[in-house]
C-alpha cells in the first residue's frame, strides 16, 4: 500500500520536468512523514538528470535539500512529532552496522548508502527526492531544523551546508589557517561563511570579480579572479587548505602550487571527467589531494545547530516549480546567487 505525492519528474536524460504522481510508502513503525515546504536545487541534481555521472534511473525526481514539517510519525518514533520543523539531506538509509555507520559516517556505508533519489531502498524500490509534496523517511535519517533558521534558507544546508562544513572541520579550518574556496556558487558561498565563522583567513578564487562584494559580505578576507593573468602564480604557497567546489575541469598543478608545505586540497566538486596532475606537485611540498562526500547524520545536525548559533544560512532565490528548467540553465551559466530553492506549494 502506498500514497501518492505530486512531484516534478524528469522522464528521461536531460528532458524537461513534468508534473506527475509518485508513490510514497505507507508509514512504517520508525518512519516519519514530512510535508515538504522547500527543496534546494543542487548542481548534483543537474549532473544526475543529465546522466553526467553515468546513466541515471528514470523517471527521476531529484532533490536532496529538503525542508518541511512532520505530519505523522510511526509508533516507534520518539524523537519527532507532528509540527516539528525538519530536514532530509542526500541519503535516507544505510546499514547501520558497518564501521562507518557505527561512527555516524553513514555516507560511507560499506553496504551502500541509500541515496535520497536516483537510488534504491534495500527492498529494491526506487527512491524519489524532494521536488515533491511529501516524503516518508526513517526517523534516524531526519534532521531537526532549529527555530532560528527559516525553512527556505535552511534547505540548502542539508547538502551545500554539510558538504562544506564537514571538510572544513575534518581538516581543522580555524584561527591561523588560510583557507581558499574555489568557485563561489551554492557550495562555495557556504564554504566561505563556515570557514569565516570557524575563524580561518578566507580567500575566494572565483572566475571573475563580479561577486566580490558578496564574497566579502559572506566573510572573505581576500577575493581573487582566476580569469586575470597571474592570479594563481601570485598566490604560490599561500594556503593551508583549499576547498574546490568547481564542477568543471581544473588546472590542478596550478592550484596545488598555491598550497603551503603539507597543504591539503579537498575536492567536493564532482567533475564528470577524470582529473590529472603532476606527481611533482605533491612531492615538492608533501601536499595532499583528497575528497569529501557530504557528511554523516550526527555531523549534519551539528552543522545545523552551528548555523543557528552563528546566524548562518544559505542565500536563496525562491522559485516556482514552473521555473526549474530555467533555473538549471542559470546554474550551468554560473548565474546563481547563490541557491535556487523550489517553493513546493507551487507544485
Ligand atoms: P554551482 O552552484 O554551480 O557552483 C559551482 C561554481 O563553480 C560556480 O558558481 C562557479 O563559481 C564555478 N564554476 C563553474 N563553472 C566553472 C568553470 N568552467 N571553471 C571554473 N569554475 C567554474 O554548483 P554547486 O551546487 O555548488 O555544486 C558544485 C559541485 O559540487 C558539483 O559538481 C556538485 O555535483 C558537487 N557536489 C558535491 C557534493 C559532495 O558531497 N562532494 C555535494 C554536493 C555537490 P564562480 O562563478 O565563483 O567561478
Ligand atoms: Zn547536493
Amino acid at each position: 500500500m502506498t500514497t501518492n505525492a505530486t512531484a516534478l519528474i524528469a522522464p528521461s536524460t536531460g528532458a524537461a520536468f513534468e508534473r506527475g504522481q509518485i508513490p510514497r510508502r505507507d508509514l512504517g513503525a520508525d518512519d516519519v512523514r514530512i510535508a515538504i515546504a522547500y527543496a534546494g536545487i543542487c548542481h548534483s541534481d543537474i549532473h544526475q538528470v543529465r546522466s553526467e555521472w553515468g546513466p541515471g534511473t528514470f523517471p527521476m525526481v531529484p532533490g536532496h535539500e529538503i525542508a518541511g514539517v512532520v505530519t505523522e510519525v510511526g509508533p516507534e518514533v520518539t524523537d519527532f512529532q507532528p509540527g516539528d520543523r525538519v530536514g532530509v539531506g542526500c541519503f535516507v538509509d544505510s546499514c547501520g552496522e558497518c564501521e562507518p555507520c557505527q561512527a555516524s559516517e553513514e555516507q560511507f556505508c560499506t553496504r551502500g548508502t541509500v541515496m535520497t533519489y536516483n537510488s534504491q531502498e534495500y527492498s529494491g524500490e526506487p527512491t524519489y527526492g524532494g521536488y515533491s509534496t511529501e516524503v516518508v523517511v526513517r526517523a534516524g535519517y531526519v534532521l531537526r531544523i532549529p527555530e532560528e533558521l527559516s525553512l527556505d534558507a535552511a534547505a540548502p544546508l542539508l547538502c551545500a551546508g554539510i558538504t562544506t562544513y564537514s571538510p572544513l572541520r575534518h581538516w581543522n579550518a580555524g584561527p591561523g589557517k588560510r583557507v581558499a574556496v574555489v568557485g563561489m556558487g551554492g557550495l562555495g558561498h557556504m564554504a566561505v561563511k563556515y570557514a569565516h565563522a570557524l575563524g580561518a583567513h578566507v580567500t575566494v578564487l572565483s572566475q571573475t570579480r563580479s561577486k566580490e562584494d558578496d564574497g566579502r559580505r559572506f566573510g572573505a578576507d581576500d577575493y581573487r579572479a582566476t580569469s586575470e593573468d597571474g592570479t594563481l602564480e601570485s598566490l604560490r604557497g599561500s594556503f593551508d587548505l583549499i576547498i574546490n567546489t568547481v564542477s568543471a575541469d581544473v588546472d590542478l598543478d596550478a592550484l596545488l602550487a598555491t598550497l603551503t608545505l603539507d597543504g591539503v586540497l579537498v575536492f567536493v566538486g564532482l567533475p564528470e571527467n577524470p582529473q590529472s596532475l603532476s606527481v611533482f606537485s605533491l612531492t615538492s611540498a608533501r601536499r595532499v589531494v583528497t575528497g569529501s562526500n557530504i557528511g554523516g547524520i550526527r555531523e549534519t545536525q551539528e552543522m545545523l545547530d552551528f548555523s543557528a548559533e552563528h546566524g548562518i544560512a544559505a542565500e536563496v532565490e525562491v522559485i516556482s516549480a514552473d521555473d526549474v528548467d530555467a533555473a538549471y540553465e542559470r546554474v550551468l551559466r554560473s548565474d546563481v546567487r547563490y541557491r535556487f530553492v523550489i517553493d513546493v506549494d507551487t507544485l
